[in-house]
C-alpha cells in the first residue's frame, strides 16, 4: 500500500488511513444541484444498502456530520416522545445514546454489563417480557471502547421475538463485520463515511426499514436531524435540503469501488480478521495481554492492557510511535487502565508490522522488558 510521504499510519477508531483514489476523488468541486452530483449520492446510498441486505425492505437517509450526527438524528426521528426505549450498555457509545436519549426527553431505561462483558440475553427477554412499554431495543454492534463484538444476531432474534423493533449502532461494524437485514431484522442501523467503508469523514446513514420510518413523521426534535424530513425531500428531487458534503459523498463513492474490488464485507473481514492477527500475536511476543478473550474481540480495534513496568509511559510511548508514523489510541475503559490499537483503515500487512517494528523499538528505548500488566517478565 502506498501513502504521501509524511502522512502517519492511523491506528485508531477513526478518522482512518485512506487510499490515494479516495482522497483524489476529492480534488474537483460539485455544485449541489449539478445532474453527476446528484446521480453519485443516488448511486451511493443504494450501495449502502445493498451491503446491509436491504433492497426492497429498506431505505438510506444520510446526514451531514461525524457519526453521533446519524445516531442523534436516528434516535429522534425512529423513537417518538411516548415511545421507550431499552439500551445495552457495555461501553461509551451505548453510555452516548442514553445520553442523547435524554437530550430528546425519550423514555429509556438501560441493561447495563462490564466493558469487557457481552449483554445477557436471558435478560434482556426477561426485561421486555416485564417491561410491556418498550417499544424499541437499542444496541451497539462492535462497543468500540473495548473492541467488544456484541451478539447482534441473538439481539435481533429476542427483540424480534418479543415484537419491539431493533435500533443497531453499527458504526465500526458496518462493511466489515456480517450485517444482513434479511438474517439480523432491524428496524435502524447507524453508520458513517469512515470506519470500515474506508472513505473521509463527514456524513453519517441510518439504513431504515422503510414501512417504520413511514410512521416517523413529526416524531424529530430538531430541524437539521429530522431523518423523515430528509428522506422526504431526497425523495421528491434527489437533493439534500442544507449543504451537502459533495467531496465526502465523491470520495466515498470511490472508497465503494474499493470496497467492491476487494470481495465486498467479505474481502474487508478477511483482511481485518489478518491485520488484527498480526497485532494481536505480535503484541502478546512482546508481553501485551489484551482485555478481551479472543473469541469475544472484533476484527477492528484492540484493547491492551497498560505495562506494569515503572519505565513504561503512555505519552512518551504514545508520542515516540507518532514519530514513527504510526498513531495510535488511549484507553477509554472504567475497568482498566489500557490504550487501544486499531486494525481498520486502508492498512495491511506491511503496516501491522510495521507498528510492530516501532512498538518493540520505542519499549527497548524506553527501557521496558515486557508489555505485560503484572510487571512479570516476557516468557
Ligand atoms: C465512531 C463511533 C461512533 C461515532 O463517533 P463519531 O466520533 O461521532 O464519528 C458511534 N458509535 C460507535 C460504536 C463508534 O465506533
Amino acid at each position: 500500500m502506498t501513502q504521501s510521504d509524511q502522512d502517519p499510519w492511523l491506528l485508531t477508531p477513526g478518522p482512518l488511513t485512506t487510499s490515494i483514489e479516495t482522497k483524489q476523488a476529492m480534488l474537483h468541486d460539485w455544485g449541489s444541484r449539478d445532474a453527476t452530483f446528484i446521480e453519485t449520492n443516488r448511486r451511493v446510498l443504494d450501495r449502502l444498502i445493498a451491503i446491509a441486505g436491504g433492497a426492497g425492505s429498506h431505505v438510506c437517509v444520510p446526514v451531514q456530520g461525524s457519526g453521533t450526527f446519524a445516531v442523534e438524528a436516528t434516535l429522534g426521528t425512529m423513537i417518538a416522545r411516548n415511545d421507550k426505549a431499552l439500551v445495552l450498555v457495555n461501553g461509551a457509545y451505548g453510555s452516548r445514546m442514553v445520553k442523547i436519549l435524554e437530550y430528546a426527553g425519550r423514555p429509556c431505561v438501560t441493561l447495563e454489563t462490564p466493558e469487557d462483558t457481552p449483554p445477557g440475553l436471558d435478560d434482556l427477554d426477561a426485561a421486555l417480557k416485564a417491561d410491556a412499554a418498550i417499544t424499541h431495543v437499542v444496541a451497539v454492534y462492535c462497543e468500540t471502547t473495548s473492541g467488544i463484538r456484541n451478539p447482534i444476531e441473538d439481539i435481533a432474534r429476542i427483540s424480534a421475538d418479543n415484537g419491539r423493533a431493533l435500533i443497531i449502532d453499527a458504526m465500526s461494524a458496518f462493511g466489515a463485520l456480517e450485517l444482513d437485514a434479511k438474517n439480523v431484522p432491524f428496524d435502524a442501523m447507524m453508520a458513517s463515511s469512515n470506519k470500515c467503508l474506508e472513505g473521509v469523514p463527514g456524513m453519517g446513514y441510518a439504513i431504515l426499514r422503510r414501512s417504520a420510518l413511514e410512521q416517523c413523521k413529526g416524531n424529530a426534535h430538531a430541524l437539521s436531524l429530522d431523518l423523515y424530513d430528509q428522506w422526504m425531500a431526497m425523495e421528491g428531487n434527489g437533493q439534500w435540503r442544507f449543504t451537502p458534503p459533495t467531496h465526502v459523498i465523491c470520495a466515498f463513492d470511490a472508497a465503494l469501488d474499493q470496497f467492491d474490488a476487494e470481495g465486498g464485507q467479505e474481502g474487508r473481514l478477511q483482511r481485518y480478521s489478518a491485520n488484527c492477527k498480526i497485532l494481536i500475536d505480535g503484541m502478546r511476543e512482546l508481553g501485551f495481554e489484551t482485555l478481551l478473550p479472543d473469541d469475544l474481540q472484533a476484527p477492528i480495534i484492540v484493547t491492551f492492557k497498560m505495562p506494569a513496568d515503572p519505565a513504561f509511559d503512555f505519552q512518551a510511548f504514545y508520542d515516540a510511535l507518532g514519530k514513527r508514523g504510526y498513531l495510535i489510541y488511549p484507553g477509554k475503559l472504567t475497568v482498566a487502565p489500557s490504550f487501544r490499537i486499531g486494525c481498520i483503515g486502508h492498512l495491511g500487512e506491511t503496516e501491522m508490522r510495521g507498528a510492530l517494528d516501532a512498538i518493540r523499538d520505542t519499549l527497548g528505548e524506553m527501557g521496558v522488558t515486557s508489555g505485560n500488566s503484572g510487571g512479570a517478565p516476557a516468557a
